[in-house]
C-alpha cells in the first residue's frame, strides 16, 4: 500500500486551489472543485477525491472547457430553477443554484433544479447532504458516458448514471446513500487491470457481447448494470431524469461531445428537493426515526455511516492522503 500522511484540511483546499488555479480556472470554481474533492479525501471516498485532481487538467484541455464559467439561477416556475453551468465545472452550478432550490421547496413542497451543460466529475453526496441539512430530502442524478448495456443488451447505451438520496435526521447527521448503477465502478474496473486481477463475470461484457472476467475487454466492450432487470431500469430512468427532462445530453450525446478529449463527462444534472414537513407533518420525521430505529436494533450499517466516522477522524487527525498523490500534485503545478 502506498504510504499515507495526515494533512489538515484547509492545507489539502489551499493545494488543491494552488492547482487548479496554476492550469487557469477562475476563482469561484477553483473554491467550489476544490472543496469537494477535498471533502471526499475527507470523508474517504476516496474514488471522487484528490486522485481526480490531476484528470481535471484533460476537463479543462476540452476545446469546449469554460475556464471562466460564471453560472447564475434562473427561476423558471415557483418548484423549477435552471442553471446552466456554461461548460464549467458542475460543482458551482449546483451549489450556486441549491438556495434557491430549498428556498422553493419550503415554499411550495418541492422543488427542482436543474444545471446543464456542466463537466461532471464529483460525487453526489455533499450536495444532496446540504438539501438534507436545511431539513428537507434531497435527490439528485446524472448520465455519464454511454458505457453500460441495458439488460440484455451487449452495447453501451447507459450511463454509470449515479443516484444520491438524502433524508433529514435533525440533530443526527442525515441519510444518505450515494452510488452508480453499475454493477462496479469502472474505476473498479480499472484498478483490476491495472493489477492484472480478473473480475466477477457479471461486470461486463466483452465487445462480442459475452461475459468475460477479463477487464480490459470490460472496459472495451460494456459494463452492466446491478441488479439485473431493476437496475437497468433505474438506470434508464435516471438517464431521462437527467438527460431529456432537463433539456440536456443523453450519456451517448455526452460521449460524443467529448471528441477524443478525455475529459469528464459534460451533461446535465437533476436535483429535486422536497419537504416532509409540508408533505407529511412532523409525524414524517417519527415515523421515519422508527425505520431507522429497525435498523440500530439490529446493529445495521446505514449508508453513510462510515463516511461520517472517517469525517470525524480526519477533523481529530487530519485527512489521509498518499505521499504520492501529493508528491504527483505539487508536481503538476506549473
Ligand atoms: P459504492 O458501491 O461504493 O456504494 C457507496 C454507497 O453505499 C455509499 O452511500 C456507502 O455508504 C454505501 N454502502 C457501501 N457499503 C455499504 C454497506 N455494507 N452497508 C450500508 N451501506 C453501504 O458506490 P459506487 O462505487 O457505485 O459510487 C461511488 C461514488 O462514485 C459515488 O459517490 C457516486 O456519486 C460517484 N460517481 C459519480 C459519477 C459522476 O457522474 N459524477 C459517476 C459514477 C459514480 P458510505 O459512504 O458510508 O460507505
Amino acid at each position: 500500500m502506498d504510504a499515507e500522511i495526515r494533512v489538515p484540511e484547509v492545507e489539502l483546499i489551499a493545494l488543491a486551489e494552488r492547482f487548479l488555479r496554476s492550469h487557469g480556472l477562475n476563482a469561484a470554481q477553483t473554491g467550489s472543485l476544490a472543496r469537494i474533492l477535498v471533502a471526499a479525501q475527507r470523508d474517504g471516498s476516496l474514488s471522487h477525491g484528490l486522485q481526480r485532481l490531476p484528470g481535471t487538467r484533460d476537463t479543462m484541455g476540452h476545446p469546449d472547457f469554460n475556464r471562466q464559467a460564471d453560472p447564475q439561477p434562473e427561476s423558471l416556475s415557483p418548484a423549477v430553477t435552471r442553471i446552466d453551468a456554461q461548460y464549467g465545472f458542475s460543482c458551482l452550478a449546483a451549489e450556486r443554484g441549491i438556495p434557491q432550490l430549498i428556498e422553493k421547496a419550503r415554499q411550495v413542497g418541492i422543488g427542482l433544479l436543474a444545471v446543464n451543460n456542466g463537466f461532471h466529475s464529483t460525487a453526489l453526496w455533499p450536495m444532496v447532504e446540504r438539501i438534507a441539512e436545511a431539513g428537507l430530502v434531497g435527490l439528485s442524478m446524472n448520465p455519464t458516458h454511454a458505457w453500460v448495456t441495458p439488460f440484455g443488451g451487449t452495447k453501451g447505451v447507459l450511463g454509470t448514471n449515479p443516484i444520491a438520496f438524502a433524508w433529514p435526521r435533525g440533530e443526527k447527521p442525515p441519510y444518505v446513500f450515494d452510488f452508480a448503477t453499475t454493477a462496479a465502478s469502472r474505476a473498479d474496473i480499472a484498478m483490476h487491470r491495472a493489477s492484472g486481477k480478473e473480475i466477477p463475470d457479471h461486470w461486463g461484457l466483452d465487445a462480442s457481447g459475452n461475459r468475460t472476467t477479463d477487464p480490459a475487454e470490460v472496459l472495451a466492450g460494456a459494463m452492466l448494470p446491478f441488479g439485473g432487470h431493476k437496475g437497468s431500469a433505474l438506470a434508464t430512468m435516471i438517464e431521462l431524469m437527467g438527460g431529456p427532462l432537463i433539456g440536456d445530453r443523453t450519456s451517448r450525446q455526452s460521449q460524443d461531445f467529448d471528441k477524443g478529449a478525455n475529459a469528464a463527462p459534460c451533461h446535465g444534472e437533476l436535483l429535486l428537493a422536497f419537504s416532509p414537513e409540508l408533505a407529511g407533518g412532523l409525524v414524517a420525521f417519527e415515523r421515519a426515526e422508527s425505520v431507522f430505529k429497525g435498523f440500530a436494533d439490529q446493529n445495521v450499517r446505514l449508508p453513510g455511516d462510515r463516511r461520517y466516522r472517517t469525517r470525524e477522524q480526519s477533523a481529530r487527525e487530519g485527512i489521509a492522503v498518499s505521499v504520492a498523490l501529493l508528491e504527483r500534485i505539487r508536481s503538476l503545478i506549473p
